[in-house]
């Protein structure tokens, strides 16, 4: 066990992705369940807000900082338990989670190679990449509740998992993830279901195979964090892919042809969702809205290779990154009628 131990003043931009924004007034490490539940109680007694804290990778600081208490989470057991089973504390680096597994030869997160961050964030916005999620093998997440600081276990239907979100990302002043808790299929085959991988892995590719394929492949976009890669100070995605109705899709598919976009109906990226209702690239949509890759707004832009990560070039502000996020939202409005949805949260 550890003691609490409140650090005063603490720049937050180190422990981003992005690197940008203030300091945290207080702020501490919670190794363990004690300390998380000391932490958040000393911060309500001295009457302040207290935020939650992975790896920074789906963060944006303010440039004024946070005024109340910054908790990281530093709990790291990590189990790979017989038949499958995975029990990852919160603060556990989520490349030990994927990497534990496919060298086990356990199936179910090997699409989720080269995710930056921690265990306890991805049922936050429910990770996911080239055709898997977590929500996929999420048996159950051991929570800490805020109002009561106590610990429950909430199985998936309670998390409410959909695409890139759950009921922690809804409402997000209401638990801090401790532990997942995930069932992978022992000697299960891998996923190759993403039209992008098919083309260059085998459908019976070992799940190695399929995770250093899926590394490269985020490689090529910049989606991993390379200290060599000028693209690398990122949040990831931006936006999130719209999901706008059929008849939408049509409309925007009609303009793209009208407006020669594309020369044909099959060259605008979009798939069909569960509900009748169609998912569109995001990137796509910024670039024809006239952003292409690498545009650049001082110490901001969008990455070179890929269009739906703004990146940070170095001596910027997060009001910068903001401004320049409104303007591509503003812009893929007015052409296309569709409004993008910030993928990051903002911590105020
Ligand atoms: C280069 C790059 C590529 C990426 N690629 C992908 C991708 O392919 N797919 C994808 O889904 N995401 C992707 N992301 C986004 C990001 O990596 C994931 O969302 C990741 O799970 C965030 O983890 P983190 O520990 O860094 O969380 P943080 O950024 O520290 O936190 C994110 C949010 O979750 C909250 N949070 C974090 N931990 C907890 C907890 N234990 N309990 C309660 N709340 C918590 C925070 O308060 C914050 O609101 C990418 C990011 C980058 C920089």
């Amino acid at each position: 066990m550890t003691t609490l131990e409140i650090q005063h003043d603490v720049p937050l931009a180190p422990l981003t992705t992005l690197g940008l924004g203030g300091r945290a007034r207080h702020f501490t490490r919670a190794y363990d369940e004690v300390v998380l539940v000391a932490a958040l109680r000393w911060a309500d007694d001295q009457g302040l807000r207290s935020a939650i804290l992975g790896g920074g990778s789906n963060l944006i600081v303010p440039d004024e900082g946070y005024p109340g208490l910054v908790v990281q989470m530093a709990l790291g057991d990590l189990e790979f338990a017989p038949g499958g089973r995975v029990i990852a504390g919160a603060g556990v680096h989520w490349t030990a989670v994927v990497d534990g597994a496919v060298s086990r030869s356990w199936a179910g997160l090997e699409c989720l190679a080269g995710i930056p961050g921690l265990a306890g964030a991805t049922p936050i916005q429910n990770v996911g990449a080239y055709g898997q999620e977590v929500a996929d093998v999420i048996t159950e997440v051991r929570v800490l509740r805020r109002d009561t600081l106590t610990f429950e276990s909430l199985t998936p239907a309670k998390c409410a998992f959909g695409y890139r979100t759950s009921r922690f990302k809804r409402d997000p002043e209401r638990f801090v993830v401790s532990s997942v808790c995930f069932a992978l299929r022992e000697d299960g085959p891998g996923s190759v279901r993403y039209a992008e991988l098919e083309k260059i892995v085998s459908a019976d590719a070992s799940l190695d195979e399929i995770r250093r394929a899926v590394l490269a492949l985020r490689r090529k976009k910049s989606m991993v964090l390379d200290p060599d890669d000028p693209n690398r100070r990122s949040a990831g995605s931006f936006f999130l892919n719209p999901i706008v109705s059929a008849s939408d899709a049509e409309r925007i598919v009609d303009q793209a042809l009208r407006e020669r976009l594309v020369a044909s109906p099959d060259l605008l990226p979009r798939f069909p969702t569960s509900d009748g209702r169609v998912k569109l690239a995001a990137g796509w949509l910024i670039e024809k809205a006239g952003f292409e890759k690498g545009t650049r707004r001082g110490a901001v832009g969008l990455s070179t290779r890929h269009a739906l990560a703004l990146v940070h070039h170095g001596g910027g502000t997060t009001s910068e990154l903001l401004a320049f996020a409104d303007e591509i939202r503003d812009r893929v409005q007015e052409r296309f009628g569709v409004e993008l949805e910030r993928e990051p949260r903002l911590l105020a």
